[in-house]
């Protein structure tokens, strides 16, 4: 990831609320209809009923793929090794609809090639859902052992995991594309310390995805994309999905229902902060986007963007958990009809 602007600890009340809506929400009925999390979208959701088979994502399975990431070593944008990642991932992809959105991106360390990897999952009704990973390192970590098994290998795994879930079945919901987005990282040292060296981080990142959203914008298909759902950072062992106040509500708060019904809310939502990824582009465009991301990574954020950013930390549990929850609120979002304006 990226930053995690003004970490906001609204914690103590914020976090009362949501412990007390855990309770609610595990002793509530099945079929329960409305839904509060913390800062709750304005009007209550109107859900399907909780009458599915839940998803169940092997959470081994997405771990084995984001330690082979992981292997190839630190991946920044023109590497060898990044290169090698993205013939990875398209290997993975062999026989589904796969777009590729190549261009070079113009950065303070030089032009380079990006490359977007987009597979698509076509469904009966009319609209798409979005699930989004970045899968670049750090540029200005590219000479230590950093390869970000957290950071970009974590969510890009698992996006790999949830293809087998969709390939090859008849979707009655909206489409489902996954994008493996591209040059995510900043080029320069993220501060704001005014040194030399230094960018703020909104000039000088995120290249891939604002690629594709000007480029979806332009050809009309950003019309279409009825959410945009971005897993960042989300192998931690220690798994504490954030609640990110640049996010949709109602989406984060569909998330929390999933998440619910799974039995998993713990995991989700019990600090709220600010936070500058991928989404943003979409965000900014109007689409209902919401940011799985759980930032408390180590001590003090010891393990982010730092060399320990190892698969040590990591847990196929917690892949297992954020996989499971994606796919159903996606399951969700196919039911409701119509989805809550932007
Ligand atoms: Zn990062």
């Amino acid at each position: 990831m990226s930053r995690a602007n003004r970490i906001s600890w609204i914690l103590l009340a914020c976090g009362l609320a949501v412990i007390a809506c855990d309770r609610d929400k595990d002793t509530a009925p099945a079929q329960s209809s409305s839904v509060s999390a913390a800062t709750p979208a304005s009007e209550p959701l109107r859900l399907p009923p909780d009458d599915g088979p839940l998803p169940s994502v092997d959470g081994d399975r997405a771990m084995q793929y984001v330690k082979e990431i992981v292997k190839f070593g630190p991946r920044p944008l023109g590497s060898a090794s990044h290169k090698k990642v993205e013939e990875y991932i398209s290997s993975h992809l062999k026989g589904d609809q796969v777009e590729d959105d190549i261009f070079t991106a113009d950065t303070p360390e030089g032009r380079f090639p990006v490359h977007n990897i987009i597979a698509k999952y076509p469904g009966a009704k009319d609209g798409i859902i979005i699930l989004a990973s970045h899968y670049d390192t750090n540029y200005p970590l590219r000479k230590t052992s950093y390869v970000g098994a957290n950071d970009g290998a974590s969510s890009s795994g698992l996006l790999l995991e949830l293809a087998n879930h969709l390939r090859g079945k008849q979707r009655e919901g909206y489409s489902v594309w996954l994008v493996w987005d591209d040059a995510e990282e900043a080029m320069k040292p993220d501060g704001s310390g005014g040194l030399p060296n230094e960018m703020p981080f909104s000039e000088d990142s995120l290249y891939g995805i604002t690629h594709l959203a000007e480029k979806w914008q332009a050809d009309g298909t950003l019309k279409k994309v009825k959410a945009f759902i971005l897993t960042d950072m989300i192998g931690d062992a220690d798994l504490n999905v954030d609640r990110d106040t640049n996010s949709t509500p109602w989406l984060e708060d569909v998330v929390y229902e999933a998440a619910t019904r799974l039995g998993y809310q713990s995991h989700f939502f019990g600090m709220q902060r600010e936070v500058s990824d991928d989404h943003l582009p979409f965000v900014k465009r109007g689409v209902p986007s919401a940011d799985l991301i759980d930032f408390t990574y180590g001590y003090n954020l010891a393990f982010w963007h730092t060399t320990e950013d190892t698969v040590d930390k990591l847990s196929p549990r917690s892949l297992r958990i954020v996989g499971s929850v994606v796919l159903e609120t996606v399951r969700i979002l196919d039911k409701m009809d119509p989805l809550p304006p932007k």
